[in-house]
């Protein structure tokens, strides 16, 4: 650790801690010690942690006071991680339905942030954190996760954030102080083209930053503006992704580009960050000091390691509108050995498409967008894709491929419509189109696969097939 981030670190935190009125400092010690414990004694730990956040819902939140005394049960029932099944599943429209009754009482009205999801899972929530929820658990995973990838609390990370607004006034302060101390720089996301890239590239190679932070396809979108210029990539220590799933195609030109291994991340506004990729990269390590995971099949019932399922998250430390056994919309499976960095916390092998990123097929099937043999397209030298449904029988897929690949159009072309037919149906029609980038969502992400097919009239199809 160099010495401004050993000052940082001793003192700085400290400061912004009693300025903010948060406890990073406090959170991070935690994480920092507990990350070594063993399997056992994080268990321990996770369940002390479930059993006094159980116990703080029944007696300050309505909605869970409610759900509980309907199934008879107190919070001395909750006396394992598995008991958590007991309790029904939080969905969004759970969330919307009951909002006020799962504002805690116990917390100033006046007191609590409103924050809100992007929505570029198609479906934007709005909910309370209190000043703690949202700067001071949540920013202690991130500094972990950021000391993982060799990069301390005062090294100048340039990030592409979503344009969210600060919350308050106080932020509105403070947020561009703590950015200086942070030594961090920010480029708008919305305003990356083809004009704007080499301005982009130009302000790196004069900051030098040690680390750039971003979702995978805005990183993507740069690396191949670096590798199309033909100049050297800035030298940048860490590169850390997030926001939206990382595809093995994004994960080999990062690693062509800036000679380096992306450190994935996974996280979202609801619960901030959940877990993050090791010096190993083989998964995500889950916090289970701070939050309970849950991976289940359709009938909420556990999955088995290597078996993708729903995820759920019930997040142990916030306070201002507690979400036990959360619907996260996200799949994913539980990885079948443990990592080589001897870290016990439990981990995730892959996290993959949304519930929503599902494709149909004429004879009745659904395809998880993540059956799709990704890294095939990036062996074709596909820099960045998009499958568009807009039929039961048709597929767009939008293909970026480097200027120097131009003349391999058509041999592109075939290699996609082979992968194509192969893992989705071979029955439809594919249509490729060459465009020069994939087009963000207004939130500045990347969305892999958008079906505009109603579930219903591929039912409908489905049921006249089968007569
Ligand atoms: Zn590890």
């Amino acid at each position: 650790m160099d010495m401004y981030n050993r000052i940082a670190r001793s003192m700085m935190i400290p400061v912004v801690d009693a300025i903010r009125g948060t406890h990073v400092k406090a959170y991070l010690e935690d994480l920092e010690k507990t990350q070594w414990w063993s399997a056992e004694e994080l268990r321990e730990l996770q369940l002390r942690r479930l059993q006094e956040a159980i116990t703080r819902a029944y007696d300050h939140v309505a909605y869970y006071r409610r759900i509980m005394d309907e199934r008879g049960l107190s919070p001395s029932d909750i006396s394992c991680a598995e008991d958590l099944t007991k309790l029904p599943i939080l969905t969004k429209t759970l969330v919307r339905a009951n909002f006020d009754d799962l504002i805690a009482d116990n917390i100033p009205k006046r007191t609590l942030l409103l924050s809100g999801t992007g929505g570029s899972t198609g479906s934007p929530l709005k909910f309370y954190q209190t000043n703690d929820d949202r700067f001071s658990h949540s920013r202690a995973r991130g500094l972990l996760a950021m000391q993982w990838a060799g990069v301390g609390v005062a090294d100048c990370v340039a990030s592409f954030p979503d344009l969210t607004g600060p919350p308050n006034m106080r932020e509105r302060f403070l947020a561009p102080l703590s950015r200086r101390f942070r030594r961090a720089i920010h480029f708008d996301v919305t305003r990356i083209s083809d004009e704007t890239l080499p301005s982009i590239v130009q302000g790196l190679r004069q900051a030098h930053p040690k680390a750039i932070a971003a979702y995978p396809s805005v990183l993507s979108i740069l690396a191949s503006h670096i590798k199309d210029s033909g100049q050297p990539a800035p030298d940048i220590h860490a590169l850390l992704t997030g926001g939206e799933q990382m595809f093995e195609h994004q994960r080999a030109l990062l690693r062509e580009v800036f000679n380096r291994e992306p450190f994935s991340r996974y996280g979202m506004n609801e619960n901030s960050l959940l877990g993050t990729e090791c010096e190993h990269h083989s998964g995500f390590h889950m916090f289970a000091q701070d939050l309970a995971i849950e991976i289940v099949d359709d009938d909420a019932q556990p999955v088995a390691a290597n078996v993708d399922g729903h995820i759920l998250v019930t997040n142990l430390r916030a306070r201002g509108m507690p979400f036990i056994r959360y619907d996260t919309g996200d799949i994913g499976a539980w990885a079948t050995e443990p990592c080589a960095c001897g870290r016990a916390m439990p981990l995730l092998s892959r996290v993959t498409g949304r519930t929503c990123d599902v494709l149909y097929t004429p004879t009745g099937n659904r395809v998880s967008g993540t059956s799709i043999e990704m890294t095939r397209f990036s062996k074709l030298g596909i820099t960045g894709f998009q499958i568009v449904q807009e039929t039961l029988d048709e597929l767009t897929m939008r293909v970026v491929i480097p200027s120097d690949a131009i003349p391999e159009q058509e041999r592109v072309r075939h290699g996609v419509v082979e992968i194509l037919h192969k893992n989705v149906a071979s029955d439809m029609r594919i249509t490729v189109e060459y465009v020069d980038r994939i087009e963000p969502t207004a939130a500045g992400k990347y969305v892999p696969i958008i079906s505009r097919v109603s579930p219903d009239s591929w039912l409908n199809r489905a049921r006249e097939q089968s007569s």
